[in-house]
């Protein structure tokens, strides 16, 4: 594609990158196929080639209207494009620049400053967040039925952390709405890697991971973010304290890998930010380099029912980790149902099920569908968000795939 990018962001590092991403596409529409609000919507503007035509003019200064925000707003970041795209197209990368200029250059009406204000200010913030929840769990019963499918019951007891006992040890990251929504998730992970002689530890005032402010165009709200947990993590990063940085949720394991990236023109935090990423993995690719310790533990396997996994965008696209949680899961003795699109997002990204609670709900209803047409008796997910999205669609439970493996271990 040819390109001419405006005098304003032409030699700025943004308006090189996007130079170089913009002059990959060749307009084939490959990713057309694969692009969820497309295929609900039709319109070429809501496809990754429409969208990055609206993005290729923003940045030759061409006018930038709220329809141009409006078409960037309904992509839900999932990069099914990418992961479509013969020609290598970064398209997250590129939304990412192209969301930054929109939003200086168009103003919101209040209403949704506001939601987005709220969103920004609580999510990250644990503390918030749970209070915000247990509020919302005291007047469930009482709620509308849409707005009571949108609060979760209170969560189940997190079970037993074990103390750290290994030489080898590494981070977890506990996130900022996943410790109040569901706390049992890391305490599993904990327990398996735990029997694999691996500690798992917290670091105290590690937070938010950046993605949930970021995503709402808040980008340097979200870089604090991202510095704030990388200060918190420091000391155990930079003495070697720690083989991995694990997460259990892939939207956030997703934004860590990408630190490098987003800092590599930062001088102050260019070399910790590389580290970080270094370090970050996702708990499926830890538990998979340790297959021979995991086989003798699963020795005596049995058969332990249906499962339908929904694999997160931020883990098949994001972080390009495709069939390993399956073959865990299938070692452990589950049955994986067959689940049609498997590609397709469930319509949760972020806080998108929020903004733009229409769109959301369709693919939510499309993707439970695919689910449950294998009549599974349990959904299993990889990323925190996915997971409570869909359990408010379905009565079948909606689980992380860490606690079915520790169930197993278990027994
Ligand atoms: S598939 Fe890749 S090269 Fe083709 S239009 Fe989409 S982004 Fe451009
Ligand atoms: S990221 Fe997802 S929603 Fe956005 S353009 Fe790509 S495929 Fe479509």
């Amino acid at each position: 594609m040819q390109t001419q990018l405006a005098d304003f962001i032409r030699a700025t590092p943004e308006g090189l990158e996007a130079e170089a991403i913009l002059r990959k596409c060749v307009h084939c529409g490959f990713c057309t196929a694969t692009c969820p609000t497309y295929q609900l919507l039709g319109d070429d503007l809501d496809s990754p080639r429409g969208r990055i035509y609206l993005i290729k003019g923003a940045l030759e200064g061409g006018p930038i209207t709220e329809r141009t925000r409006l078409h960037l707003d309904r992509c839900l970041t999932c990069r099914a494009c990418e992961t479509a795209c013969p020609s290598g197209v970064k398209y997250g990368r590129l939304v990412d620049i192209g969301r930054n200029l929109v939003e200086s250059r168009t103003q919101r009406t209040l209403w949704d400053r506001c939601k987005r204000a709220v969103l920004g200010f609580v999510l990250p913030r644990t503390v918030l967040f749970r209070a915000a929840l247990r509020l919302g769990q005291l007047v469930r019963p009482m709620l509308p039925s849409a707005l009571r499918a949108k609060v979760p019951p209170r969560a189940s007891l997190p079970g037993t952390w074990p103390a750290p006992r290994h030489e080898r040890r590494m981070l977890a990251l506990a996130g900022c709405v996943q410790p109040a929504l569901a706390p049992s998730i890391n305490a599993a992970a904990a327990r398996v890697l735990d029997r694999l002689g691996i500690s798992l530890v917290e670091a105290p005032d590690a937070g938010c991971c950046g993605a949930l402010r970021f995503h709402l165009n808040d980008q340097p709200g979200g870089r604090e973010d991202m510095r704030n947990l990388i200060d918190a993590w420091w000391p155990w990063a930079e003495g070697r304290q720690t083989e991995a940085i694990c997460t259990t949720a892939s939207g956030c394991g997703v934004t860590l890998k990408e630190y490098a990236h987003l800092f590599a023109n930062d001088p102050d935090d260019r070399v910790r930010a590389a580290r970080i990423s270094l370090l970050a993995k996702d708990v499926s690719e830890v538990i998979a380099a340790e297959a021979p310790a995991l086989e003798k533990l699963l020795a005596v396997r049995k058969p332990r029912g249906r499962i339908a996994f929904h694999s997160p965008c931020t883990l098949q696209h994001g972080q390009q980790i495709r069939g390993v949680v399956e073959g865990l899961l299938e070692k452990a003795g589950y049955e994986l149902t067959p689940v049609a699109d498997a590609h397709a997002c469930c319509g949760s990204a972020g806080t998108y099920s929020i903004l733009q609670p229409d769109l959301s709900q369709q693919l939510r209803v499309r993707k439970i569908t695919a689910l449950e047409a294998g009549t599974p008796a349990t959904i299993a997910t990889a990323n925190i968000g996915c997971l409570a999205h869909l359990q408010g669609g379905t009565a079948r439970p909606v689980r992380h795939w860490i606690e079915l493996l520790d169930e197993a271990l278990q027994e």
